[in-house]
């Protein structure tokens, strides 16, 4: 008897390994089923061992070699061809295993069947999104700016001095070309009062830098929306009327809010806008006698600082103080949203952690 059906059974083989089943189960399917043809206990490979019988004594060692090769070598390749057809099953399940889109919600559910988390926007996102449409309402445009600016835009069109500490490298970054990351976005306001004719109205929300050492309620990069209204006319009463309603907004119709003086150059006279703790009701403590963890006692908590438009600022900006007056506000973002959802820690908010983030 010759050799030929080893060769043979091989050729044969390789020829159908070349194959591929329509999708990965049913490639492993076929696979098995090769292996239950070839290497199974009445399969074609232990049929060729049945004929060592018929053989020569000389032929018998040669062949009984070549036969258990050859079932070494078809093993190995439909391992191969498993292993294949497994990596593709996981993947497709991967990309498509739980999304059917002809299943209900509660069909899948009664199935069990893994359905994707559910989305969300981040809770700065979401606090973005209603700042632009509490402030769009009222007839304000969204600005935007350069995240890099030059000192002027930063400095002094806001009628910040050369002497003045927020410039100082401690407090600010610089590039090696003496821009400035910009340490809040009232360079927003410039721009748009040199590019824009009164009567304006802004709000210009994004990213600032400051060179802070970071810790629970500083970070060196951080959101912030400001607000401007030129007009003729425009007064406290008008600001205040304005964040009154925004603070209202965010924390309750109920909120009482009031007005302390302060100092900031690009404004006069400048104010702090404070709103009474919403967790202790102004109290400072809550049931039980304990300190307020909003507020930390206080009763109050510093929200907006605000003021009317320095007239130096509308000068700068070309705009004659005498026809138009304004007002302006700025707000940290972050901030804001620690106090509505009592985040101890402003780190959190960035901290990527999707447990954290899906609680708020
Ligand atoms: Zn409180």
């Amino acid at each position: 008897m010759s050799l030929d059906p080893i060769s043979q059974l091989l050729a044969d083989f390789q020829a159908e390994a070349a194959a591929t089943a329509a999708s990965p189960a049913e490639e492993l399917l076929r696979v098995e089923a090769l292996r239950v043809r070839l290497l199974g206990k009445k399969g074609e490979v232990t049929a060729l061992l049945r004929q060592l019988g018929q053989l020569s004594a000389e032929e018998r060692p040669v062949f009984g070699q070549r036969v258990n090769t050859l079932k070494e070598q078809i093993g190995e390749q439909l391992d191969a061809l498993r292993s294949a057809a497994q990596l593709a099953a996981e993947q497709a399940e991967l990309e498509a295993g739980w999304l059917d889109p002809t299943l209900s919600t509660a069909a899948a559910g009664a199935l069990a069947v893994n359905l994707p988390a559910r989305g969300q926007k981040h809770p700065i996102t979401r606090l973005l999104d209603i700042v632009i449409e509490h402030f769009t309402g009222l007839g304000f445009e969204v600005a935007s700016g350069p995240e890099i600016e030059d000192t002027w835009h930063n400095f002094d069109a806001l009628n910040i001095p050369d002497n003045h500490p927020a410039r100082d490298v401690w407090d600010t970054f610089y590039t090696t070309k003496g821009e400035v990351p910009r340490t809040h976005t009232s360079s927003v306001q410039i721009r748009t009062m040199l590019s824009q004719k009164p009567p304006i109205r802004v709000i210009s929300p994004g990213k600032c830098f400051r060179n802070e050492t970071i810790d629970a309620t500083h970070l060196a990069a951080f959101n912030q929306c400001e607000g401007l209204y030129v007009d003729r006319g425009v007064t406290l009463g008008h600001l205040k009327a304005t964040l009154e309603g925004w603070v209202q907004r965010l924390f309750g119709p109920e909120v009482k809010v009031r007005f302390r003086p302060a100092f900031y150059p690009f404004v006069e006279p400048g104010l702090d806008l404070d709103a009474q703790c919403f967790l202790c009701g102004g109290g400072g403590h809550l049931a039980g006698g304990a300190t307020c963890t909003v507020c930390r006692g206080k009763g109050w908590l510093e929200v907006i600082p605000c003021g009317m438009v320095h007239p130096n600022v509308l000068r700068n900006c070309g705009i004659d103080p005498d026809e138009w007056s304004a007002f302006a506000f700025g707000m940290g973002f972050d901030r804001l949203v620690m106090l509505q959802n009592g985040i101890d820690d402003l780190r959190r908010l960035y901290s990527g952690r999707l447990d954290l983030v899906r609680q708020l």
